[in-house]
């Protein structure tokens, strides 16, 4: 029988900064491709940053970090997993989003996600704005809500912006429960901080039975107490993760819109995904990485290492 896997290209073939970058260096398969049908995760860009408030630019994300993931190479360090070996991976490209229009937007990544459910295709999605996790679960979450492990210095349970504006990348996971996406119980959000506006959110998270961990008990309790009880949380049940750059402290990720100071390093960042083996992950995406802050490419860097921790932790089950 032939190899059914999509090889990354190899560093020993074609040196690591040549060829057109795909994501991890895997083949672009589009719906359109022939193979389309034989993968198992698909890596997807959405160049989308049309719910950021304050600072732009996460539609360059997925560009930057394509370049960025050429280093990344085939074997986990630790769990000495082999992603492109074990499930069959592939870049399947990018959603075109509308970038004057929020509604129309949205309708589209949904409908591109919709492909990948009726597949059975795993998405890994590079943002994009966290706006972008909600056509995604409107998607995924079809027929049952979610559970959600979400790192992030914030909640974005926001209720609405600017006297009423609904759909911002501060609002996504109010929506997304008050659309039944998420079932609030079994959501759980790591590393919050930072200086805000006011305790909405909280309240809302309070009343809705969402798990807040704040960084101040994320650092008291260590990573592996702590995301002992994000797995109780999440349980065995189909699960998303949600992972916005920004919990990363921007010493490590200063490329992104709405830093916080105080946050983990990039050994902790990439720890967290390490505590995510053996959940029953259906989708996870890597947001608000945005390139024109990110002067030295690190953070797009630390961006993909990421996804390729999230990668692991969503076959490793
Ligand atoms: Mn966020
Ligand atoms: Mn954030």
């Amino acid at each position: 029988m032939s190899d059914p896997f999509f090889h990354p290209i190899s560093g020993f073939d074609l040196p690591r900064f040549a060829g057109v970058p795909t994501f991890m260096r895997l083949p672009h398969t589009a719906p359109d491709h022939p193979r389309f049908a034989d993968v198992e995760i698909g890596i997807v860009g959405v160049p989308w940053d049309s719910g950021t408030t304050n600072r732009p630019g996460p539609r360059h994300g997925p560009r930057q970090l394509r370049d960025a993931s050429t280093m990344i190479r085939a074997e986990h360090p630790v769990s000495g997993l082999r992603p492109f070996e074990t499930v069959n991976c592939a870049d399947l490209g990018d959603v075109g989003p509308n970038p004057a229009d929020i509604q129309d937007s949205m309708a589209r990544i949904t409908a591109f996600y919709d492909q990948l459910k009726v597949q059975n295709i795993r998405p890994l999605t590079a943002g994009g704005d966290h706006l972008t996790s909600l056509p995604i679960l409107r998607a995924l979450a079809k027929d049952a809500p979610l559970g959600m492990v979400h790192f992030d210095s914030h909640t974005d349970l926001f209720h609405s912006y600017f006297g009423g504006t609904m759909y911002t990348h501060g609002t996504p996971f109010r929506r997304a429960v008050e659309e039944g996406l998420l079932d609030p119980k079994r959501v759980v959000q790591i590393g919050i901080r930072g200086t805000m506006y006011d305790r909405e959110d909280r309240d809302f998270a309070a009343a809705n039975g969402i798990r807040i961990i704040p960084i101040e008990e994320f650092f008291a309790r260590g990573i592996p107490d702590v995301m002992a009880e994000a797995r109780d949380i999440v349980g065995q049940n189909q699960t998303y993760v949600s992972y916005d750059i920004d919990f990363v402290d921007p010493t490590f990720a200063p490329g992104t819109g709405t830093p916080e100071v105080g946050g983990p390093n990039s050994y902790q960042a990439l720890q967290v995904c390490r505590e995510l083996y053996g959940l029953n992950i259906v989708g996870a995406d890597m947001v608000e990485v945005s390139p024109p802050f990110d002067e030295s490419g690190g953070t797009a860097f630390l961006g993909v290492s990421i996804m390729f921790e999230l990668l692991c932790a969503m076959l490793s089950r």
